[in-house]
This record gives C-alpha cells, structure tokens and sequence, in this order.
C-alpha cells in the first residue's frame, strides 16, 4: 500500500492534530487511543512513514516499538497482571489508520480468540 502522508497518525507527527501524548522521543510517539478499548489503550507509532506491517522492513524500527511497548505496559502499571499487543494489518484485520501502530492494551482481562 502507498503511504498517504495525509493520515491521521502522520498529521499528528507534524502537530497539526491534538493528540493525547503519553510519551514521545526522537523514535516514536505514544498516546491514549480517542475509543479506547481497554482501561488502558495507548498506540504507539513510528515517526518513520510506514504503512503497516505488511509494508514494514526496517527490523529495528519494529521491534523498538515492540520493545517500547512493553517498557510503558511496567511504567503504566498493566504488566504484572498481562496486557496485549495488537498490529491491526490492512483493512481485513481491521487497520485504519494507514500509518504503521501498534495497539498496547491492558487493565482488564482479555478474551481469546480475538474477533
Ligand atoms: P486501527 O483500526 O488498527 O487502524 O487503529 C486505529 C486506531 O486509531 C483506532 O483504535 C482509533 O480509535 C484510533 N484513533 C483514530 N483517530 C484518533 C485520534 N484522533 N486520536 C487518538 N486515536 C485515534
């Protein structure tokens, strides 16, 4: 998929969209999902522009924000008990946001199968 640099996620890397911050550095931003699906529910994004992980090939980019991910799942408190980490990836699996993020969710328990 072609990256549209108009996307949501990419509007917010620029600042011309509010968002909620939890966290941001050189690497990616964090910050609270608008329909949260979880007590906890933050996404993580790459500044890089990615589409999705069908689109993905920088190794280190993707497992830093896997890595990310878990570091805020300790700091908010949701890692002892467990939480999930979700890559909705195109549109069949739900993505759509057409920028590369990760779902960190967390603070109830979860079912499985997912739907
Ligand atoms: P996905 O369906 O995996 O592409 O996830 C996109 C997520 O972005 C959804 O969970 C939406 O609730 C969330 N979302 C959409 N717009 C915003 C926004 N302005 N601020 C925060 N989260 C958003």
């Amino acid at each position: 998929m072609t990256y549209d640099p108009s996307n949501i996620f990419a509007r917010m890397l620029r600042g011309e969209i509010p968002c909620t911050k939890v966290y941001e550095d050189e690497h990616v931003l964090a910050f609270r999902d608008i329909n949260p699906q979880a007590p906890t529910h933050i996404l993580v994004i790459p500044r890089e522009h990615v589409a999705s992980l069908d689109a993905a090939a920088d190794a280190a980019m993707v497992g830093r924000l896997a890595l990310f991910a878990a570091d805020l799942a300790r700091k908010e408190g949701i890692a002892a008990h467990g939480y999930r980490v979700v890559m909705n990836t195109n549109r069949g699996a739900g993505q759509t946001v057409f920028h590369l993020h990760l779902h960190l969710l967390g603070g109830r328990d979860m079912g499985w199968p997912p739907g």
